[in-house]
């Protein structure tokens, strides 16, 4: 960090705070040439990752396409619109907590996944059928098998 007032890239951190915010570290800085202070503000980055798709294309994480999805999904479902939030916005952070640059499609696909089976049966179904292009009946008794194991859980 170079100091403003000397152009010294010799500085001493004197104290560092989270801001109020929560999203950025102010840090107050003393120069060592000319011994003045100044302060920083450092922004915690927070970027979703590109997602790999099947064919092995980067796109961008768009959560326009994650809300699309559900809502095809929960079609004519008695769902809240609020719990579709919910469940886009859990994704978004567990997607931001892996901190990676880049994701497989897959991995998103099994997070609907995980969330549908909570908002409802059916659309998880739908989805799963769609979304594993099920090739032949034991893929299906999986997905059923899957429920069944959720419904005892609850
Ligand atoms: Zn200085």
């Amino acid at each position: 960090m170079k100091c403003p007032f000397c152009h010294t890239g010799d500085t001493q951190v004197v104290d560092s705070r989270l801001t109020e915010a929560g999203d950025s570290v102010r840090r107050r800085r003393r120069c060592v040439g000319c011994n003045k202070r100044f302060t920083t503000y450092e922004i915690i980055e927070l970027r979703l990752p590109q997602v790999i798709k099947s064919d092995n294309t980067r796109t961008e994480f768009s959560e326009t396409k994650l809300r699309t999805g559900f809502l095809r999904a929960l079609h004519k479902r008695p769902v809240e619109t609020q719990a579709v939030d919910q469940a886009v916005a859990r994704i978004k952070e567990q997607i931001l907590a892996l901190g990676e640059r880049e994701i497989p499609s897959r991995m998103i696909g099994e997070m609907v996944m995980a969330e549908l089976i909570k908002l409802d049966q059916v659309a998880y179904i739908r989805f799963a059928s769609v979304y594993r292009s099920f090739n032949d009946v034991s893929d299906f008794h999986n997905v059923i098998q899957t429920m069944k194991a959720n419904d005892t859980r609850q």
